[in-house]
C-alpha cells in the first residue's frame, strides 16, 4: 500500500482544474478572440500534472501546446491521441536533439529550431524522410538563451530555399524581463521582434509568455504562450497575481510537543526558543520539494503556514521528511489537524519569497509523495 492510498495521507495537494481553466480564460479575454492561446505544459505542466492539465486545456479549446523536452512531447501526444484530438500541435521548445529526429514525425512533434546547425539537420532530415511535420523558428531578441541571432535570422530569411526546406509554421521569440513592465529590454525586444516578423511575413508570430500578455496588445501577435499564470503564478514581479490559486498544499500534524524556553530545534540547533512553545511536526520536508531555504535560522524567519486562521511560522531547519511549526498561539491545535502550507492564505508567491526563489520553482518542485486530488476540469 502506498502512502497515497492510505485513508489519511500525511500531506495532500489539491489541484483545482476549474481555477486553471478560469485563468486561461482570463488570458484569452485579455488577448481577444483573434489571438490563439497556447498551453505551456513543460515539466509535467509546471508540476501540476501533464495529463489532467492537458485534458482540461483541451476541453477549453486549447489546440497548440508547448513542452520543453521531446520525451514530454511523446507523453503529451499519447494523452491527446487518447482524447481523439488529431487537430493539435505540439512544439518542443528545446528543439531538435541529434539522434531523436525520428520521434518528431512519429509523434507529430514540431521542434522549435534555435540555431543554424539545428535548422540544417532538420531540413536534411525532412528532405530525406519526406516528413511533413512543421517546425517553429526561434529568434533571440535579447535574452541570449535559445534562438538565432538577428544577423543569422536576416541571412536565413534571405535564402528562400532554406526557409522552404525547414517547413516553418511559426516564428517566435522570448522575453527576458516581461515580469518587470518598466524594464527597457521589453521595448528593445519588441522592436527587434517586429523586424523579425517582417522578415517572415507569411508566418504566424509569437512573443508573449504569461507576463508578456499583460504588457499589452502590441506584444500579443498571433499566438501567446502563457505558462505560470495559468497555474496561478504572478504576472508582475512583486505584485499580487490576478490569477486564481490552482495548487493547495496541506500537511497534517503528526505530533505536538511542548518544548521549554532556551531549547534549540532541529538540525544544526540554529533556532533557540524564546518562550515555552508548542511545536507541531508536519510530514513534509525538502524531499517533497519543500525547499530547505524556507527554514528559520538564527532568528531569521522562514516559511509560514496557516492553521485555524492563524499564522504558524516554521521553527528551525526543514529536514528531509519533517518540519516543525510553532502553534503556541493556536491552543486548539491537535494532532491530525491540517495546516495549509501553500494556497489561498499562504500564497505560492509568499512561499517562494520566504524560500528565496520564484513561484515557478516552488510549483515545479512539488513532491511526488503527496496525495494528489484533482478538482473540476
Ligand atoms: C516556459 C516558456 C514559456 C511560458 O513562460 P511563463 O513565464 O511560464 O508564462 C513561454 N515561452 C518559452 C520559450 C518558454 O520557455
Amino acid at each position: 500500500m502506498t502512502e497515497t492510498s492510505l485513508p489519511v495521507p500525511p500531506a495532500r495537494l489539491t489541484l483545482d482544474l476549474d481555477a486553471l481553466v478560469a485563468n486561461r480564460r482570463t488570458i484569452a479575454a485579455r488577448v481577444g478572440g483573434s489571438v490563439e492561446v497556447a498551453g505551456v505544459v513543460k515539466a509535467d505542466a509546471y508540476g501540476i500534472g501533464l495529463e489532467p492539465v492537458a485534458r482540461a486545456l483541451l476541453a477549453d479549446g486549447c489546440r497548440t501546446f508547448f513542452v520543453a523536452h521531446v520525451g514530454e512531447g511523446v507523453e503529451l501526444r499519447a494523452v491527446l491521441d487518447a482524447a481523439h484530438r488529431p487537430d493539435t500541435r505540439i512544439f518542443v521548445l528545446n528543439g531538435l536533439t541529434p539522434g531523436n529526429e525520428c520521434a518528431y514525425p512519429v509523434h507529430r512533434l514540431s521542434p522549435v529550431l534555435g540555431s543554424l546547425p539545428e535548422i540544417a539537420d532538420w531540413s536534411a532530415f525532412r528532405a530525406e524522410t519526406r516528413a511533413m511535420v512543421g517546425a517553429a523558428l526561434h529568434v533571440d531578441t535579447g535574452m541570449n538563451r535559445h534562438g538565432l541571432t538577428l544577423a543569422e535570422a536576416r541571412a536565413f530569411a534571405a535564402d528562400a530555399r532554406a526557409v522552404e526546406a525547414a517547413g516553418l509554421v511559426l516564428v517566435m521569440s522570448h522575453l527576458a524581463c516581461a515580469d518587470e513592465p518598466r524594464h527597457p529590454l521589453n521595448a528593445l525586444q519588441l522592436a527587434r521582434f517586429r523586424e523579425i516578423r517582417a522578415l517572415f511575413p507569411a508566418l504566424p508570430a509569437s512573443l508573449a509568455n504569461s507576463s508578456g500578455v499583460f504588457l499589452g496588445p502590441d506584444h500579443h501577435f498571433d499566438l501567446v504562450r502563457p505558462g505560470i499564470a495559468v497555474y496561478g503564478g504572478a504576472v508582475v514581479s512583486g505584485e499580487p497575481t490576478p490569477m486564481r490559486v490552482v495548487a493547495r498544499l496541506e500537511a497534517r500534524i503528526v505530533q505536538i510537543r511542548e518544548v521549554a524556553a532556551g531549547e534549540t530545534v532541529g538540525y544544526g540547533a540554529r533556532e533557540t526558543l524564546r518562550r515555552p512553545s508548542r511545536l507541531a511536526l508536519l510530514s513534509v520536508g525538502y524531499a517533497d520539494g519543500f525547499h530547505r531555504t524556507g527554514s528559520s535560522a538564527d532568528g531569521a524567519p522562514g516559511t509560514r503556514g496557516v492553521l485555524h486562521g492563524r499564522v504558524v511560522p516554521v521553527v528551525g531547519r526543514i529536514s528531509m521528511d519533517l518540519m516543525a511549526v510553532d502553534v503556541t498561539d493556536v491552543p486548539q491545535a491537535r494532532r491530525g489537524d491540517a495546516i495549509e502550507l501553500i494556497g489561498e492564505a499562504v500564497t505560492i508567491q509568499a512561499v517562494a519569497a520566504w524560500m528565496g526563489t520564484i513561484d515557478y520553482e516552488v510549483l515545479t518542485s512539488l513532491g511526488r509523495r503527496y496525495e494528489r486530488i484533482y478538482r473540476g476540469g
